[in-house]
């Protein structure tokens, strides 16, 4: 079954929970063959878990702290997100390595604390248009998918997201070659790196996914399913790449 997540980024006020819910009654009105979650901005996350109770669509937050609790203004733990009613948490996302800086060993330890927080992370990586025009996506995404998985990560649930930063807002995407190349990089990367654990997570594609073009990427071999930005705010184009997995 394929895993497809909506992430709303810093995009989201209080009428969103209107999406939420047209997306809650769509999916129970004709269920889907395919696991549902939607990572709006963590001062939604209670509102939303109200509202969706526990209906199809699975919450998550889009970033946390590596620490539990403690002197950290502005900053968001993954207890907190749990506590929320979130059960996953998009972590290294582009958008957080590049404009705050984030490490693969950062990315590293925030896996840590949402395993302690029982959240399953979604891990992101992705190479800028440089990097693959250098020839060198695929070197670089395995490498950051190495030093971004802790050892914890062997026996528990987790997703990893290949994002080509070029892609990632702009209406373009790789060539269906080009995606089956890269997550069956990141499939043999995983399983150097978990073993046998390496086989479970789905390797998710993100970037420009929209309701046109979702069908012929998720039949992508090894595309477990999709991390979907601008095209999940409304709950008519979600729904469109939801029912294509
Ligand atoms: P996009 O964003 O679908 O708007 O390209 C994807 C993401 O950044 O997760």
């Amino acid at each position: 079954m394929k895993l497809i997540v909506g992430n709303w980024k810093m995009n989201g006020l209080t009428p969103a929970l209107e999406e939420a819910g047209a997306l809650r009654q769509a999916l129970e009105a004709d269920p889907v063959n395919a696991r549902v979650g939607l990572c709006p901005p963590a001062t939604l996350i209670a509102q939303m878990a109200w509202k969706l109770g526990a209906g199809p669509v699975e919450l998550g937050g889009q970033d946390c702290h590596d620490k539990d609790s403690g002197a950290f203004t502005g900053s968001v733990s993954a207890p907190m997100l749990a506590d929320a009613g979130a059960r996953l948490v998009i972590l290294g996302h582009s958008e957080r390595r590049e404009g705050f800086g984030e490490t693969d060993a950062d990315v590293a330890a925030k896996v840590e604390a949402a395993l302690r927080a029982g959240l399953e992370p979604i891990v992101c990586v992705g190479e800028s248009l440089e990097t693959r025009e250098a020839g060198q996506a695929v070197a670089f995404v395995t490498a950051q998918v190495r030093a971004s998985l802790p050892d914890a990560l062997k026996d528990r649930p987790f997703a990893l997201a290949y994002e080509p930063i070029w892609a990632i807002g702009t209406g373009l995407t790789p060539t269906l070659d080009q995606i089956a190349e890269v997550h069956a990089a990141i499939r043999d990367a995983l399983v150097e790196r978990l073993g046998e654990g390496g086989r479970r997570p789905p390797i998710l594609y993100g970037g420009s996914m929209k309701p046109d073009n979702a069908a012929e990427i998720l039949a992508v071999p090894e595309v477990g399913g999709g991390l979907v930005g601008g095209a999940s705010l409304k709950a008519d184009d979600f729904i469109r790449i939801i029912r294509a997995a």
